[in-house]
């Protein structure tokens, strides 16, 4: 068997009627050789040691992005907003995202947070960030009279699911229902954030750790929640006043 095999990739090689075939075997050939040249270079231009793109890396943190990209599909699709779910998260695969990820992927953390670590910032991040609507961080404009205008609720609804994926993501089996709400509060006094988004947020999380996602993770159920901290903020026209 293993022999017929062989004959019949041998004839496709030689024979001249197979010559598309060809052609793509050696245009894939030259993909790969040349994805290795541009590899090479810029793991010369950024020059560390253990970060480096691997072609090994670059599938780990494929399948990393799609697996979460999912994850966030199934739970959008559970709090009605299917749409935004299959769209979520797509400029991860923009070249300015993908490869500084990818050289500091590590699997059990965010990239990203390696890559502030080594230089102090992250462009992937200030890139995902500007473009992403479901980060809060994208609703800051330290030069406008109302710095932290509150979330749309379609954003809210699309930050929660992300959390949540992210989450489960990259505590494994370890993920627990009380995890979201320990992560919030390490992070929540350095979040610029509106002041009713911060409280909501505050009870979103503290729900999902009482009653669990399933209860939690329903469009009414967090509508409620959204028309309950969401009330107009009008302090800021004050301020512009003086
Ligand atoms: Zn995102």
């Amino acid at each position: 068997m293993k022999g017929k095999h062989l004959k019949r990739i041998f004839i496709i090689i030689i024979r001249k009627d197979y010559y598309f075939v060809q052609k793509k075997i050696v245009m894939i050939i030259l993909d790969i050789y040349i994805m290795r040249i541009i590899i090479t270079c810029y793991n010369e231009i950024g020059g560390f040691m253990n970060d480096k793109i691997t072609i090994k890396n670059i599938f780990r943190h494929l399948h990393t992005v799609n697996k979460h990209r999912w994850k966030v599909f199934c739970l959008c699709c559970r709090v009605g907003i299917p749409l935004q779910g299959l769209l979520h998260d797509l400029s991860k695969y923009s070249f300015e995202e993908f490869f500084e990820s990818v050289k500091y992927y590590q699997g059990t953390r965010s990239p990203i947070k390696r890559c502030k670590e080594v230089n102090g910032y992250s462009r992937a991040w200030l890139h995902h960030k500007g473009r992403n609507k479901h980060h809060y961080e994208y609703w800051y404009d330290y030069n406008a009279p109302q710095k932290t205008p509150m979330m749309p609720f379609k954003y809210y609804l699309e930050m929660i699911c992300d959390t949540m994926a992210a989450g489960q993501t990259y505590q494994g089996k370890n993920w627990t229902k009380e995890y979201q709400l320990s992560y919030w509060n390490n992070v929540r006094d350095k979040a610029k954030l509106n002041l009713n988004m911060l409280k909501l947020l505050d009870k979103t999380y503290l729900e999902i750790s009482k009653k669990g996602l399933n209860a939690v993770l329903k469009k009414k159920y967090l509508r409620k929640l959204y028309e309950e901290y969401s009330k107009e903020d009008k302090s800021w026209k004050k301020d512009i006043k003086k």
